[in-house]
Formats: C-alpha cells, structure tokens, sequence
C-alpha cells in the first residue's frame, strides 16, 4: 500500500472538499503482495447487497432495486466509503445504487449505441471503433469499469450488457493503421486503465507506431473512483516526453467525489507529463443545482483538473430519473460560473450526438445586433456596445 505520507501537499493548503475516504469495510490480502491495492479493490468489489450494507444503511427502496435489477452494478470499496450512510439522496449513492426508475423510460432511445456511434453506418469498422469524426475516432477496448455508474450513456454496453461486442484490440490497431486521416484516438471503454501496465503500455506503443497519429487520449473514471491505479507502473506507461503526448479526461460529477486520493492521483499524473480534464455529466438531484455545479467546478481547478465538458445527459435508455430540461447547463452556468469564478473553471456545455459534439451554451450575451454596433449583455445583466464590423 502506497504511503500516504510522500503526498507533496496538505489538504487544508488546497482548500478542497473536506471529504476523506473512511476506513474501507473490505480486508487488505497482506498475504499476496504480487497484487496492487488497486487489483486488490477491484477483487473487492461491493456489488452484493451483502457487501453494501457494510457501507450504507440500504433502505426498502433501493433494497428491492438491487433485487428487481438485471443490470451490472457495484463499486469500488474505495469509491463506496465515501457514501454517506444515511442518506439515500446523497450523490455519490445515486450514482451507485440501482433504482427502480431504470424500469422506466420515456425519452430513451433503444438500441442507443448502435444509433449514437453510427455502428450501423455503411462504413464497415470493427467493434471496437466508433466514429463521428473524420480524424478522431473512439477505440472501445474493455467493458469493465471501477463503478457501474447508474446514469452511464454506455449502459448498453457495460451495464446491461445487451449489446455484445467483439473485443480484438489488435484488429482496432490494423484498422486505425490503415486509416491515415486518423490524427487522434480516445481510447474508452468501460475502463481502458482498468487494463493491466502491460496492455495499456502495448496499445500505446503501437498507436505511437503510426506517424498519422497526433494524439491520444484516455477516458477513465479510476482517478477518481480508483485513485489507487495511478501507480508508479502507470506512471511510467502513460508518462513522459514524447512526441504523441498523452490526454486524459476523467469524470467527476460532485465535490464530494474528490478526496486527498484523488489529488495526489492527479498530481502524479500531471507530473509525469499527462494532462487530466474532467468531463462531467449534468444530472437531477446530484449537480443541477448551483452550490453543487459550482463547488465541483472550483474543487476540480483546486486539485489541478480542467473542467473541460459538462454534457448534457445522452437520451440511453433507462436514465430518464437525471434528466434535466436542457437548457439547465446553460443556465448554471451563466448563473455560477461566467463571471462568478475563474473563468479557468469554465466548461463547455455539450451534448454528445450521433453527428458530433453540439455546444449548448448560454445564448444571453448578444442582446442586440443592428447594422452599427452589437449590444452586449454581462452575468449582471449588465449591457455594453461594440461596433459590427462589415465584411
Ligand atoms: S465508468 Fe464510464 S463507462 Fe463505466 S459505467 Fe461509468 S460512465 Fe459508464
């Protein structure tokens, strides 16, 4: 286990959210220690209602959810000690207990995947690639995560399971090597850095093979749900300098998900030459309202995290219980952000649709237009001019 003494900084220096993981309910195997603490919470992971009751007071609700369900659930233990035990309305539990409301839906779309990742297009691509883009693709090459995250857009995938696809890593490679207008590869899943140093390492290095790769970018919620991966091993693999550097966007949705391990995996990541941003997702009853959106927002810039995107959420089946009206980001936005705090913590609002990225920020600004001058329009509701240009 990693001593927590080498962490280069205090908590209260930081200012960010007094929350520390308590003392995880699973038992350490001292007796393998071929194993890391994070394989070790992954062997652990809390997803019987047996092993849930040792962190949370289960009520009848949620009780008969985890029995009615079919779907994949569960925590890391890590990630599960930071549930409060009362509360059934606190986020991170939301975001880790089933409901009964995945039963239902009205505004989800079936066969969401296969609609959203063009996988029934006439390009012929293997499973593991989905596309929107000419020169940026998806590269899909594992369906575990370290949470089954109840709000997740690739439930289908990873906690229903109902869309079955082909894992052949090594055939994504040949198709990404053969296609030279590729510049930059999101390498998802589920969890890619749930994969071991070894493979992650493997797919870095072929991509890097490829002199049309600029590129490459990981998606992974371990720093914050597993911050326990970010080893020295990992450091290695993802660190560096080199000419195709490495991104990574992690997502975040609540302060309360951000401890000292969280800042200390991010820290090392830094260091080691990875960028890390955070792409949220927008959703009712844990971040729509505003101390919430903006105290995540300013404790993502306090640990060193980029508030990059907050995405409107995806209309996958099943998850109509967070939805949000869509113009809420926007709102929270120009209400808790632009012009209330750094603008360092601004992210984009977006939603994510089968035909590309579509920004949906707020649209107050221009008040006015005429042939003269633009009337322009603060958060204080403040008006200033600036002259129109003509072509
Ligand atoms: S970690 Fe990502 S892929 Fe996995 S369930 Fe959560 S949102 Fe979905």
């Amino acid at each position: 286990m990693k001593n927590q003494q080498q962490y280069p900084f205090k908590t209260n220096e930081m200012n960010i959210h007094n929350v520390k993981p308590k003392q995880t309910a699973f038992k350490f195997d001292r007796e393998n220690l071929e194993i890391e603490e994070w394989q070790e919470q992954m062997k652990n992971q809390v997803d019987t209602l047996e092993e849930l009751e040792k962190y949370i007071n289960v009520t009848d609700e949620e009780r008969d959810a985890i029995r009615n369900t079919t779907a994949k659930w569960g925590t890391t233990p890590y990630f599960a000690s930071l549930m409060d035990r009362e509360d059934p309305n606190d986020p991170i539990r939301k975001q880790v207990v089933p409901s009964k409301y995945e039963k239902e839906n009205r505004y989800g779309i079936e066969n969401y995947l296969i609609f959203k990742e063009n996988r029934s297009g006439k390009e012929d691509r293997p499973d593991t690639i989905a596309r929107q883009y000419r020169d940026r693709i998806a590269f899909t090459v594992v369906n575990k995560c370290g949470i089954y995250c109840r709000h997740c857009f690739r439930k289908e995938l990873v906690v229903d399971e109902t869309l079955d696809l082909h894992f052949n890593v090594d055939e994504g490679l040949d198709w990404i090597r053969e296609h030279k207008e590729i510049r930059e590869v999101l390498v998802t899943g589920g969890d890619p850095l749930l994969l071991t140093d070894d493979k992650i390492e493997y797919i870095i290095q072929k991509l890097r093979e490829n002199p049309h790769i600029e590129m490459i970018r990981f998606g992974s919620r371990l720093p914050v749900v597993l911050p326990q991966r970010v080893t020295s091993g990992l450091k290695r693999v993802l660190g560096g300098y080199h000419k195709v550097p490495i991104w990574l966007n992690t997502q975040c949705n609540h302060a309360k998900e951000i401890t000292e391990l969280t800042a200390r995996a991010v820290w090392d990541l830094l260091t080691s030459g990875v960028n890390v941003g955070n792409q949220a997702v927008l959703m009712k009853g844990i971040n729509d309202d505003e101390k919430s959106f903006q105290e995540l927002h300013q404790t993502l810039l306090n640990i060193r995290i980029r508030p990059y995107y907050v995405f409107y959420l995806e209309p996958a089946p099943g998850i109509d219980h967070f939805r949000t009206p869509v113009e809420k980001g926007a709102e929270l936005i120009r209400d808790t952000i632009r012009g209330h705090t750094s603008g360092l913590a601004q992210p984009m609002y977006v939603i994510a649709t089968n035909i590309g990225k579509i920004p949906l920020m707020p649209d107050y600004y221009i008040q006015e237009k005429n042939e003269k001058e633009y009337i322009l329009k603060n958060h204080r509701g403040e008006t200033t001019t600036l002259p129109n240009i003509p072509q």
